[in-house]
């Protein structure tokens, strides 16, 4: 028998409170026991070969197949040691989860001995078959293969007794077919940009390193009640359900207490983490009933965007035992806020400095001043290559609606840099300083507060906001990976700092000494990113107006904003910084199209088959009573009485027809249009009726639906209402 709402609420109702697993020692001795990292390399490496994994991580040094080897064997038999069985490739394609391959240690021998064996081969490539994973057009039909490559900035760890080792995946022809080899490009191009500017203040400044901390938002539903609901279980998020008398609106849920059956999840969960080595720090209610967040301590980007994808396929295993399941997806429910995940983002030197926090002196505040006004540019001139990157079918729901950032790129700083900033344009003038003036500018840049928290005020509002020491790129999604953010953000920060370095240096090379140079160009280029500083309110409709007015792009809908990724200058600015190719961008626009679609067609079907198949026949059934119930009436009483009382019923009897035939009517021509569009081949323009013609249609159709909720028998109802999944603990 399918489940359904009652049986669902029974099983809760029997449920056994489920308790977190003892821990056996501090936080500090269980983190990273199942990583790979420094400390077990030390202990299970030769020293070269030790030597060498490190010379691949600092310095990017490409690892002897002889070394590999014994690399190799120490990783296996640590692994063993640890009862892993087998091991597999691990990698980001680009279909938003991640993907293993598992392989058993398990070899025999020609003489039919069976042994463990793993070697550097293994270990530095694996073949897995491409042909499964979204390539958008690269590969060839004949060419099936896909590459994976180790991947040792990020460190292997054990999981589910399998050792994960973190890898790119490429085709046969070498294009990138996964999240992680763009990332890993962008981060290296901005690491020799930064360096290159760290050196006109610190020789000793040799490698600068992208920050990443997220902050992961997620809803939190009982497992029964979840499998009472088709919708979540296809699609991630609920296609109906009439909003709950209580939502949002007291405001008790946000850091309020956190129940104990969630408490004791998350204790398991940061558990789970701490063995992966993910540094995971604060928990919290979030705003709306049932979600949540947590954050780690942040790290360099490209391990912190692994973490991240752990972080979410550990989320969902670990919440099975808690009868839970966890909704990533970017608006789980209409009427509250959805989920979206912050992405806190700094560079910090060798020399550990962080670049975007204020110093002691007028030296390290310049430079403090070329890497803020550095990132403000690049969001100022590639506006719609962030957008491009944030956007999916889930965050559709979310952007722009009042309780996640705009569609219109802007960047908060805040009074007191701004005033910074002003000054700046106001005292560096074109012609040679005078002492007085120059000695003045540097004593008011001196003086910004190395701790500058206080002095900005968090603006919740604002999709790219300055909080004091990082930038919080605020408008990503909560089920994506956040190595897309941190790829156009890194890339297009470094555009602008190797601008500022070639600008400066032809100031210099025309005779300008280099502290007026940097405060030339540094006046340029807080002119020339002026209009995309916005502190004010950014959900107000005085700001739609405004940014008009400044001639900000907004574009709404995925579909539009996709296609930043193909115009020219994305394409030149690409493959300038040689993050990706020409095709490569491409064949990444047709995945994100192509996603974008089928997500919206598995809702239409799904909804079709709820509303036909489960909601109409409820709701005929609860018709049936009523007229029954009518011609009981009739017999009963004389005929006056009748009209009198028989006219509510009558009414709901006729309200009923109407919904059913509105929602006949809507989910008919929902399905004509879906064969329109099926009917055409080319992935983008399918994805463009799929977004005007098919998705109205995903929303008019609740509303009827919605208001049947409100009519029929509660006892009759087949699905778990909004005050069932959201507040039933
Ligand atoms: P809030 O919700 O107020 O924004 P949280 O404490 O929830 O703050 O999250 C802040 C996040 O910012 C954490 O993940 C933290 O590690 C991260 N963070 C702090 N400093 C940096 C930095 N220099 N670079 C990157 N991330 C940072
Ligand atoms: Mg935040």
């Amino acid at each position: 028998m399918a489940i359904n709402r009652f049986s669902a609420l029974e099983q809760l109702n029997n449920r056994p409170v489920i308790k977190e697993e003892e821990r056996k020692g501090r936080d500090s001795e269980i983190f990273g026991t199942n990583v790979f990292d420094r400390e077990k390399m030390r202990q299970y490496l030769s020293r070269e070969a030790y030597m060498a994994v490190v010379d691949a991580i600092d310095n990017g040094i490409v690892i002897e197949r002889r070394l590999a080897d014994q690399i190799a064997s120490g990783m296996k038999a640590w692994a063993l040691e640890k009862g892993a069985t087998h091991y597999t490739h691990w990698f980001h394609p680009l279909n938003g989860a991640t993907a293993e391959k598992h392989d058993a240690f398990l070899h025999k021998n020609p003489d039919g001995s069976v042994i463990e064996s793993f070697d550097g081969g293994l270990l530095v490539q694996q073949e897995p078959d491409a042909s499964s994973f979204p390539n958008g057009g690269i590969r060839n039909t004949f060419e099936a293969r896909g590459y994976s490559a180790w991947d040792p900035t990020s460190p292997a760890f054990i999981n589910n007794h399998t050792l994960c080792i973190p890898t790119i995946f490429v085709s046969y022809t070498g294009e990138a077919l996964d999240y992680k080899t763009p990332l890993l490009n962008a981060l290296g191009a901005i690491d020799k940009a930064a360096v290159d500017i760290c050196q006109f203040f610190d020789k000793n400044v040799s490698k600068v390193i992208s920050t990443l901390g997220w902050e992961q938002e997620y809803f939190l539903v009982d497992e029964a009640l979840y499998n009472a609901r088709p919708d979540l279980i296809l699609c991630d998020r609920t296609l109906m359900g009439h909003e709950s008398s209580k939502g949002q609106q007291l405001d008790d849920h946000y850091f309020g207490a956190i129940p104990d059956r969630v408490a004791s999840y998350m204790k398991d969960l940061e558990l789970e983490c701490y063995k992966l080595g993910i540094p995971v720090k604060t928990r919290h209610n979030e705003v709306a009933p049932n979600q949540y967040e947590c954050a780690p301590i942040f790290e360099e980007a490209n391990l912190a965007v692994d973490h991240n994808q752990l972080l979410m396929s550990t989320m969902k295993r670990v919440s099975h035992k808690h009868k839970f399941v966890v909704l990533m997806h970017e608006k789980p429910y209409k009427g509250i806020n959805g989920s979206g995940k912050h992405n806190n983002w700094s560079l910090m030197t060798n020399t550990g400095v962080n670049l975007l926090s204020p110093g002691k002196n007028p030296k390290s505040n310049t430079q403090f001043l070329i890497f803020l006004v550095c990132s403000v540019k690049a969001v100022c001139d590639h506006a719609d290559l962030f957008r491009a990157s944030i956007v999916s079918a889930g965050n559709e729901h979310r952007l722009g609606a009042d309780e996640a950032p705009p569609v219109v790129m802007s960047v908060f700083l805040g009074d007191y840099l701004t005033s910074v900033l002003d000054e700046l344009v106001e005292k560096v003038s074109e012609k040679k300083m005078s002492p007085d003036e120059k000695t003045e500018l540097k004593l008011n840049i001196g003086k910004i507060p190395e701790i500058m928290m206080d002095n900005t005020d968090r603006n919740r509002t604002s999709p790219f906001a300055f909080t004091g020491n990082r930038f919080e790129f605020r408008a990503v999604g909560s089920s994506a990976n956040c190595a897309t953010a941190m790829t156009i953000l890194n890339t297009t920060v470094t555009k602008i700092l190797v601008d500022f370095k070639n600008q400066t240096d032809q100031l210099i090379e025309d005779g300008v000494k280099k502290d007026e140079a940097i405060f030339q160009v540094l006046k340029k280029f807080i002119i020339e990113s002026n209009s995309i500083r916005f502190d004010g309110n950014g959900y107000g409709n005085e700001w739609m107006v405004e940014s008009e007015k400044r001639g900000l792009s907004n574009v709404r809908g995925c579909v539009e904003s996709l296609k930043a990724y193909i115009s020219k200058d994305t394409i030149k600015l690409f493959e300038d910084i040689n993050v990706l190719s020409e095709r490569e961008l491409f064949a990444r626009y047709e995945i994100q199209n192509e996603i974008y679609l089928k997500k919206l067609q598995i809702e239409a079907r799904v909804l079709g088959d709820l509303a036909i198949n489960h909601i109409i026949p409820t709701a005929i059934n609860y018709q049936n009573i009523l007229i029954s119930n009518v011609k009981g009436l009739k017999d009963v009483v004389d005929v006056e009485t009748f009209k009198e009382l028989s006219q509510v019923q009558l009414e709901s009897i006729t309200k009923i027809s109407r919904h059913i035939t509105a929602i006949r009517r809507n989910v008919s021509e929902m399905v004509d249009h879906r064969k329109t569009a099926n009917r055409i081949n080319d992935i983008i323009e399918k994805a463009h009726l799929y977004s005007e013609d098919i998705k109205p249609y995903i929303e008019k159709i609740r509303i009827d639906i919605d208001k049947l909720e409100m009519i029929v028998d509660d006892e009759m109802w087949p699905l778990p209402k909004y005050r069932e999944l959201l507040f039933v603990k």
